[in-house]
């Protein structure tokens, strides 16, 4: 695919490995992926700093590709001080730029930190290091699952944006009008940064559903109901999730979408194959 016409292009999240062969295993994905001159990978972090050396690890080694690497980055269950070491390691590192988030707290596991939501963390990072990162936060076409509305996560968004976010990366979404609609929304909020899609190659239909149902993702029911019927016919769920993957990114494409950040899972093949089939 070209991604000229598309500024922002292409990105790829994966998450910290916790083994050595899943370590090695990412090294060969990033490598694959890195062939597709992505303008940043990035890489997750667990609540409350929980994958924070790991996170920071990963980060190291996508690196070495020499392609800009983001780490996530979560307040909740943090303090500033824990926040402020971290911001300045990965200054040190030579690390410009972030995903930050709240962050999910799992039930038991301590207090929420002084930062409550994004927006604060996003202040923080702006009061404490000034223009040096460029920060990318979340954004959620089909609503926050926690969010008491439509309008009030909108809001939410736009104060988020306004404390100096440079982009947003979606929650990914299986309607493309949901996407449309939402960027719409948020222009007429006065939100005037880049919304990159966030897209979930689809190859594993109860990993899928278990995620959606969490993060508030919609599996249309055509999709679902097609699924299901493949039961453990792996092929033919990768060979049905290409093909829907592929014909969403191509409207969010042309319906213009300033670039697309796969979910990659750690895996090269699905976020390849839905770019061999679209034209930028
Ligand atoms: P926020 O923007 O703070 O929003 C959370 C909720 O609070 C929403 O319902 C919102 O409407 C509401 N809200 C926001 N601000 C305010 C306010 N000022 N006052 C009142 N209500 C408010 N999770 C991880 O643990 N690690 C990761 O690496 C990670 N990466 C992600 C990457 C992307 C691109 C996306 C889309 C999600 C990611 N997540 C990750 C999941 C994310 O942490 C959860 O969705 C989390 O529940 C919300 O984080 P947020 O930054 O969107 O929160």
């Amino acid at each position: 695919m070209s991604t000229q016409e598309h500024p922002l292009g292409i990105s790829f999240e994966f998450f910290p490995p916790n083994t050595e062969a899943g370590r090695d295993k990412l090294m060969g994905v990033r490598d694959a992926l890195a062939s597709r001159n992505p303008r940043f990978f990035s890489v997750t972090y667990g609540a409350g700093g929980s994958t924070q050396n790991r996170t920071l690890n990963t980060v190291r080694q996508v690196r070495e590709s020499g392609i800009s690497t983001a780490p996530h980055l979560s307040c909740i269950g943090s303090e500033k001080a824990q926040l402020r070491d971290l911001l300045a390691q990965y200054r040190e590192e030579g690390i410009d730029s972030l995903v930050a988030l709240r962050g999910d707290l799992p039930s038991g596991m301590g207090g929420i930190g002084e930062l409550r939501y994004a927006n604060e963390l996003v202040e923080f990072i702006r009061e404490e290091t000034g223009d040096h990162f460029e920060i990318a936060v979340a954004a959620y076409p089909e609503s926050h699952p926690q969010a008491p509305s439509f309008e009030k996560d909108l809001e939410n968004f736009a104060r988020k944006m306004n404390a100096g976010a440079n982009l947003a990366i979606t929650q990914y979404f299986f309607t493309a009008d949901a996407y449309f609609h939402f960027v719409e929304r948020a222009r007429a909020l006065g939100v005037e940064a880049p919304i990159i899609p966030g897209v979930m190659p689809i190859t594993n239909y109860t990993k899928l559903a278990r995620f959606s149902d969490a993060c508030g993702a919609e599996i249309p029911r055509w999709i679902r109901k097609q699924l299901e019927a493949y039961g453990d016919d792996s092929e033919s769920i990768a060979a049905f999730g290409e093909e829907v993957i592929s014909r969403l990114c191509q409207r969010l494409l042309d319906g213009g979408a300033p670039g697309l950040h796969f979910y990659t899972l750690n895996q090269a093949a699905p976020s390849l194959k839905v770019l061999d089939n679209i034209t930028g």
